[in-house]
């Protein structure tokens, strides 16, 4: 298949961050970007060439914006399957449609994980109340009830301590389509970060180790710790995974890893993932320029780090009390600042992060949470005029 070669243009469906840094990676080697969503001044759009705002479900414009490409892409997966179906018609989409319908339910996608044997933790599909009651009697508790569509980042989730707290957990996600899993006694969670070309050559990153505050990611390092076979065994999982989703460009495989050393799937990204950020600075190829070279149909890169690297998530939160200390941060050489260009400081949402390179993972780790506390604005400052209060998808 002919390769789309430096100069074409790719077009990205979805503007947040993850478009932003994936259109940064592909400038740099000579592509030309467009972007679609609903939006304007978005991260992704101030940093392409054309940034085109219209709604998803106006298939004119989606196809016209296919036109315009060589080859289409997404940075968030709800982007709606008539859209991806739409631009398909005029251009390929990687990761293809399929991969889309897959992950955009966690019903369908845990059925997938357990049908093509990889683990998972015990769940049942609920429909409705009925179903919801029958679910509750086979998985027990402590369990967690998750929205099968559009949760991310802990929304649309509670958990049920005890089967007295099951019926608060039904209204507390809106008595809709749902799955019940088994609480799972992580001891950590860790990810894998998969590109897959479109020979279908493997790349990956090796295990990267989480850590969550509030659902969100906070923190993240690699080499992640303990057992370097377990984190074997999760790249040998999450390969066979991005194979058998038949993945052209970039997948996260999410991870719990239990007490017992057994790795549990928790959930699957197409496309690059918060938890591998860290590959901008401190490996050959990045994340972002894996996809890029998967979509177009070039060899992937080498992936291997060039030190041990942490990153730390810097949201919305830190701007209560007036604008963050990018002075203070600059001042630690080692520390690189990733900002993502959003106007609105809200609670919760990712307005950038910062990565270190260390010796260790966890001299990385120190040293990006240092750095965090120095962007804290000091007392006294004013407050930002930018905080607002709603929050909004990250
Ligand atoms: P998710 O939206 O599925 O990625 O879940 C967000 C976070 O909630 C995970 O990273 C875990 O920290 C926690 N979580 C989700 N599902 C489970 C589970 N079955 N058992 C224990 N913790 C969970």
């Amino acid at each position: 298949m002919t390769p789309i070669l430096p100069g074409a243009t790719v077009g990205v469906l979805g503007s947040g961050q993850l478009g932003r840094l994936f259109a940064i990676a592909a400038r740099r080697m000579g592509y030309r970007v467009h972007t679609f969503s609903p939006d304007d001044d978005t991260p992704a759009g101030q940093v392409s060439d054309r940034e085109i705002s219209a709604p998803y479900d106006d298939l004119d414009a989606v196809r016209a914006f296919a036109r315009d490409v060589d080859v289409v892409t997404f940075e968030f997966e709800n982007v709606p399957g008539e859209t991806a179906r739409a631009a398909a018609e005029i251009r390929p989409v990687r990761p293809s449609g399929e991969v889309l319908h897959v992950v955009q339910n966690r019903i369908r996608e845990k059925s997938f994980l357990a049908r093509e044997g990889f683990p998972v933790t015990e769940f049942a599909a609920i429909a409705d109340e009925t179903g919801f009651e029958a679910a509750v009697r086979r998985i027990g508790a402590p369990a967690v009830l998750k929205t099968a569509a559009s949760g991310y980042d802990g929304k649309g989730q509670a958990k049920i301590e005890a089967p007295g707290e099951a019926k608060a957990a039904w209204e507390a996600v809106g008595r809709r389509e749902c799955i019940l899993e088994r609480f799972v006694p992580f001891e950590r969670e860790i990810s894998v970060v998969v590109a897959r070309g479109l020979d279908g050559a493997l790349a990956d990153f090796g295990a990267i180790e989480n850590e969550h505050r509030d659902h969100i990611l906070d923190v993240s390092r690699a080499p992640a710790s303990g057992d370097p076979r377990i984190s074997a065994e999760a790249v040998k999982i999450g390969r066979a995974i991005a194979e058998r989703l038949d993945v052209v460009g970039v997948l996260c495989i999410e991870f719990f890893v239990e007490a017992s050393g057994r790795l549990l799937v928790n959930e699957l990204a197409p496309r690059p993932h918060n938890s591998g950020h860290l590959t901008m600075d401190a490996c050959v190829t990045s994340q972002f320029e894996q996809q890029l070279r998967a979509v177009c149909g070039l060899p992937l890169g080498a992936s291997e780090y060039l030190r041990p690297a942490a990153m730390a998530n810097v949201l919305g939160d830190l701007w209560q009390g007036g604008e963050p200390d990018w002075r203070a941060v600059c001042a630690i050489p080692e520390i690189k600042l990733h900002l993502y260009g959003k106007s609105q400081a809200r609670p919760r949402r990712k307005m950038g992060h910062l990565t270190a390179l260390a010796a260790t993972a966890d001299d990385a780790r120190k040293a990006v949470l240092s750095a965090r506390e120095a962007l804290a604005p000091k007392r006294n400052a004013r407050p930002s005029t930018q905080m607002a209060g709603a929050r909004d998808r990250a």
